[in-house]
């Protein structure tokens, strides 16, 4: 086998490796964020719980309000009781009282279901809560070794380019470019094997003149159909 072509083929081979460690690398940003995409759902869920208790709780305040008002109403109509002469009067008085009164009592019921609503929501919120801290522990899990798979392939990768480029240097100055260009159109594959008198590369067959012109190992030889530099396999 010539020279030149096995530097092309140790070259082609540190090549291929950087086109893998290349596309291991582009795949990391879309590998985060659907790491980060995990946790949307449980922070939905805590944002519902929390919009749900809160609003619960402002019912509740309303309730309580109304409540009050009610009782300063009594008061105030128990004291006009007091105060009257009137017989009628105070006998209406004291139904309006009976009437406020009733509504208190509707009032504390609804206080108390209202409580225990809250009770319901915040044990939902609680749950959301840990639901979330639990995924975000294996989404962090799962930042951090992407994080070092990113750290390992870009050590490799600089130790890749530098060995390449060493291997560039002593690469015959004369094929090297035909090999670049090759690298670049035939998708990574300049140098193909000649196997059973066809191209490894684009599998034509090849003319007897190209085989013998491989097999001869004297000269370079390329297909005559795809170009890529031949090999005796
Ligand atoms: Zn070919």
């Amino acid at each position: 086998m010539l020279d030149e072509i096995r530097d092309l083929l140790v070259l082609q081979d540190r090549d291929r490796r950087l086109a893998l460690i290349a596309k291991d690398l582009e795949k990391l940003p879309l590998e985060e964020s659907r790491a980060r995409n995990k946790l949307s759902g449980d922070q939905a869920a805590v944002k519902q719980a929390h919009d749900a208790l809160q609003a619960n709780e402002l019912v509740l305040k309303k309730i309580e309000l109304d409540a009050e008002t009610r009782r300063t109403t009594i008061k105030r109509l128990k004291l006009q009781q007091f105060e009257t002469r009137k017989n009628e009067e105070y006998q209406a008085l004291g139904h309006e009282v009976v009437r406020y009164e009733k509504e208190v009592d509707q009032f504390e019921t609804r206080e108390l279901e209202c409580m225990e609503a809250s009770d319901a929501l915040r044990a939902t919120l609680a749950g959301a809560e840990a639901a979330l801290k639990r995924t975000k522990q294996l989404v962090d899990e799962d930042l951090a070794s992407i994080a070092e798979r990113k750290k390992n392939l870009l050590t490799e990768q600089a130790e890749v380019r530098a060995e390449r480029a060493r291997l560039a240097e002593a690469t015959s100055p004369t094929i090297l470019p035909l090999y670049e260009r090759l690298l670049k159109s035939k998708d990574g594959v300049a140098i193909s094997p000649l196997h059973e008198g066809r191209c490894g590369g684009c599998h034509m067959k090849l003319i007897s003149s190209t085989v013998i012109k491989v097999l001869s190992g004297k000269e370079i030889a390329q297909c005559e159909d795809c170009g890529r530099i031949l090999y005796p396999d």
